[in-house]
């Protein structure tokens, strides 16, 4: 249920929020007033954080808070759930793993060769140029990136986006022919064309519901008992899938909706 009246918010034993556009800028770090908020929450509460990045990507976006001098037992209330839950990390006198649940190295080998087979096939030509890896194995998932992984950082953000905004105009047709064909080669995985150049193959049911369910199941707290809060909860948004749990949430437009937000936490009894 969307919670529209924040003085009406009962409360939960779990805040559970998505990182990108929630608790920082997209693939930013969180910003030191967000890490002081969250330091002060984890006192009273439990929170579990959510988003697509890996674990790496997680603990530079969320340093500021790790950094701060925290009462003892508050980082263990703090939950990371990287590559969307696919795997779970906790702090038990430092960060622990407690799962990771990674393709297996079959399937991983499989969806590399779906795509050289599609692109035989359907006799695809690459850019004459790519920067870095064109297929990244990130172990949870795979993605193949027509331009390359590291376009953004080997030209700057300016000229970079511009390339792959450029690219994925004049391909869309191809993108969408590519990601057709690898599914139909790989019935057992989920496939989707993903971000601007990229494709992305994952196993079959992994969203933010998933998510949710990873939780539930590795906090020990009810659906009921817990609060989300994320950017993209409308259709076609990568938390909207959170709805089907039945779990309360606010939607925000950004960190500092966000920060109100957990201000109004803390003024909770
Ligand atoms: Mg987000």
């Amino acid at each position: 249920m969307k919670i529209l009246n924040l003085k009406r918010l009962k409360p939960r034993q779990l805040i559970v929020f998505d990182i990108d556009g929630t608790l920082t800028l997209t693939k930013a770090p969180m910003d030191a007033e967000m890490a002081k908020l969250m330091a002060k929450l984890l006192v009273v509460k439990k929170v579990a954080i959510i988003g697509g990045g890996k674990y790496e990507l997680f603990k530079k976006q969320l340093a500021k808070l790790a950094r701060l001098r925290h009462p003892k037992p508050a980082l263990e209330h703090l939950f990371l759930f990287p590559a969307t839950a696919t795997s779970f990390y906790r702090y038990r006198s430092g960060w622990k793993k407690v799962y990771a649940s990674h393709l297996s190295s079959q399937e991983r080998v499989d969806i590399k060769r779906a795509f050289r087979e599609v692109f035989k096939k359907i006799g695809y030509i690459p850019p004459e140029k790519v920067y870095g890896r064109v297929i990244e194995d990130r172990r949870t998932q795979v993605t193949f990136s027509a331009l390359g992984q590291e376009v953004v950082a080997m030209l700057g953000v300016k000229k970079g986006v511009t390339l792959k905004t450029k690219w994925a105009r004049d391909n869309r047709d191809l993108k969408m022919q590519i990601t057709r064909e690898v599914a139909k080669l790989l019935p057992h995985l989920e496939v989707h064309a993903a971000g601007f150049t990229s494709i992305d193959v994952t196993r079959k049911g992994i969203d933010k519901e998933y998510g949710l369910r990873q939780i539930k199941k590795y906090v020990h707290v009810d659906i009921k008992d817990m609060l989300f809060v994320g950017d993209a909860i409308f259709p076609g948004g990568n938390d909207y899938a959170v709805v089907r749990t039945g779990v309360d949430y606010i939607p925000v437009v950004g960190p500092d909706r966000t920060k109100q937000i957990v201000r109004a936490l803390l003024k909770q009894k």
